[in-house]
């Protein structure tokens, strides 16, 4: 039989077991996206494997592969992100990133950026205890959308083509039916008593929606925005996800039934 030996960077999204020692791993990998590993014994207590195939592990995987199956033969941890397992809202949140990973990352494919994208974030959730929650849910997500090729369009309103400018002082509306930026005068035109899903966006809250767009991922989380700008950030970022999404995400539901207790 070909077998065919291959190395990979990657962090465990998913593990489901099986057997009494055994886990199917879903893992994002740089050079081939999203594959699922066979990882026979991994739940033994004499597995020397074990430590580096736990959710969130980033870790070198050596692997063996038949066909199209890949089987798992070493893992060298290289970061564990303990952080996140400390806090019951980080590890949701977490949760909830490798869930729209899944889901917007492809098989097969160099999904490079996606994987420096949650690298990144897993490791400001785990170790950067000065930026809030929300600021690395919200990038994440606007950003997830922007690096898969869903970036959306915040130059200029849709039906005058006037540009955004960073220092005009009025709101910017975002409709998601349509998917489109529109500026005041146009959106106080269009409303001719039809509801539509839109949010209303202050200026910082803009300019904050342009700098994830633009920025690189190692500076991702480096803006701030006031306590009155952000929970319009907040509700454009996930809404804009949920809408090219197309469905709903559970861990997103848990993430949030954690913050009520
Ligand atoms: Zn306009």
């Amino acid at each position: 039989m070909n077998v065919e030996t291959l190395i990979f960077d990657g962090i465990v999204l998913k593990e489901v077991l099986y057997n009494d020692n055994d886990k199917i791993l879903t893992v994002l990998t740089s050079q081939r996206g999203i594959i699922s590993v066979s990882a026979k014994g991994v739940k033994s207590i004499k597995s020397k494997n074990s430590s580096a195939v736990q959710l969130f592990c980033y870790s070198e995987f050596e692997i063996l592969k038949y066909k199209n199956r890949y089987v798992l033969k070493t893992a060298n941890l290289k970061d564990g992100f303990y952080g996140i397992r400390e806090n019951v809202e980080k590890y949701a949140l977490a949760c909830y990133f490798s869930e729209i990973t899944c889901s917007f990352a492809t098989s097969e494919n160099d999904e490079t950026d996606v994987l420096r994208l949650l690298l990144n974030s897993l490791f400001v959730l785990a170790k950067d205890d000065t930026k809030p929650l929300w600021l690395i849910k919200s990038a994440f997500e606007l950003k997830l959308c922007c690096i898969c090729g869903f970036a959306p369009q915040f130059d200029y309103c849709a039906p005058c083509g006037a540009k955004t400018m960073d220092s005009s002082p009025k709101n910017i509306y975002f409709t998601f039916n349509d998917s489109e930026r529109i500026c005041e005068d146009c959106f106080l035109k269009k409303e001719d008593g039809k509801s539509t899903d839109c949010v209303k966006l202050p200026l910082p809250a803009v300019i904050a929606v342009r700098y994830v767009i633009g920025c690189p991922i190692n500076r991702l989380t480096s803006f701030t925005l006031s306590d009155e700008s952000a929970p319009k950030f907040c509700e454009f970022c996930e809404k804009y996800l949920l809408y090219t999404a197309e469905r709903s995400f559970e861990s997103l539901k848990f993430y949030y039934s954690i913050q009520k207790v």
